[in-house]
């Protein structure tokens, strides 16, 4: 039989079959010993067969099928083992607030390259258009434009005053997604504004080097009552960072990696070198400015400040 683990805590899995009926399943023991790195052979996501006890009331996994992607956490120890915190994901939704609180744009780009490296496409939601009056207003179709123009999905919402609520929700519709943003962004708002019914308690997903309490919560998915999940990762402050290689990270920034062919040199960085193509387009607004300061900040390899990726 087949079906989908919707919850681990560590040694029973929680797995959806097709119906729609959970079963609790335990893991063959050959799993265990098979020398993988991670720490728990199977995360929420992955896709099992399993076969059925004798009384029926409880299941043993006894294969996985192979993961489209997944995310990882580092573990607490120097052991190199990771964590899996979950697989299979279609999309990450990464929810941003101009102000109140400001997600930087530094924030929002290491998440984008970050989830691409990790297979992992993105959607921008912009919550709290409510307070977009003035220079927020300004500040915000300068954002949407640049991520529009690098070919970002964007959605423009205010949950509390369920402004556009409805796109928010056909863009999770029968979806398994993950759900992304500083804390205070509103993410639980914006569940519950589709889905009063489930009671989030979405922690906050950074992409930070912050050496954070790990808390040894595990990953659950929800379903949704209008088909699809969404990934709930509470107490999990940090997703396992990519080590790009330097003349790797024009390639997970869409609109830079459509010049580079362009460039005089072929191993030019789009820094110092003259006729570069990516410099010209930054130049004519192709570009956005922020995007290639943030291109420049990765290579360089500077970490934000902590405060650029604290929860608050
Ligand atoms: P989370 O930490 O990302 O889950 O954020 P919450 O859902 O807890 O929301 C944080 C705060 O922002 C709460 O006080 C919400 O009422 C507020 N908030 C959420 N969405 C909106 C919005 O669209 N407009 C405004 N003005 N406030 C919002
Ligand atoms: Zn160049």
């Amino acid at each position: 039989m087949e079906g989908i683990v919707v919850k681990s805590t560590g040694s029973w899995y929680i797995v959806r079959q097709e119906n729609g009926k959970r079963i609790d399943c335990k893991l063959k023991g050959i799993y265990r010993i098979k020398g993988l790195k991670a720490t728990n052979p199977i995360a929420v996501g992955d896709h099992v067969d399993f076969v059925l006890s004798e009384k029926e009331k409880t299941g043993m996994i006894t294969s996985i099928a192979p993961r489209s992607n997944y995310i990882i956490r580092r573990s607490i120890n120097l052991s190199k083992q990771t964590h899996i915190i979950a697989s299979n994901i279609d999309q990450a939704i990464l929810i941003v607030t101009l102000a109140f609180p400001r997600t930087s744009t530094g924030f929002i780009d290491r998440f984008l390259i970050t989830a691409a490296a990790y297979h992992i496409p993105v959607k921008i939601i912009f919550n709290k258009c409510d307070l977009f009056t003035g220079e927020l207003k300004e500040h915000f179709e300068n954002l949407q434009d640049i991520y529009i123009q690098a070919g970002y999905d964007c959605i423009v919402v205010s949950a509390t005053k369920k402004i556009n609520t409805e796109a928010f929700k056909n863009l999770l519709k029968d979806k398994t997604s993950l759900i992304s943003g500083h804390s205070g962004v509103g993410k639980s708002a914006l569940i519950n504004a589709i889905e009063p019914s489930l009671n989030l308690k979405t922690a906050e997903i950074s992409l930070a080097h912050l050496k954070g309490i790990h808390t040894t919560t595990f990953a659950e998915m929800h379903e949704l009552s209008f088909g699809g999940f969404v990934i709930d990762t509470p107490g999990i402050k940090e997703l396992g960072l990519i080590d790009f290689k330097k003349e790797e990270i024009s390639h997970f920034f869409p609109e830079i990696f459509k010049h580079i062919h362009q460039c005089k040199f072929n191993n030019c960085l789009h820094t110092h070198e003259v006729q570069c193509a990516v410099k010209r387009a930054v130049e004519s607004g192709e570009i956005g400015q922020s995007r290639y300061n943030s291109y420049v900040s990765i290579l360089n390899g500077d970490d934000l400040g902590v405060e650029e990726w604290e929860l608050k």
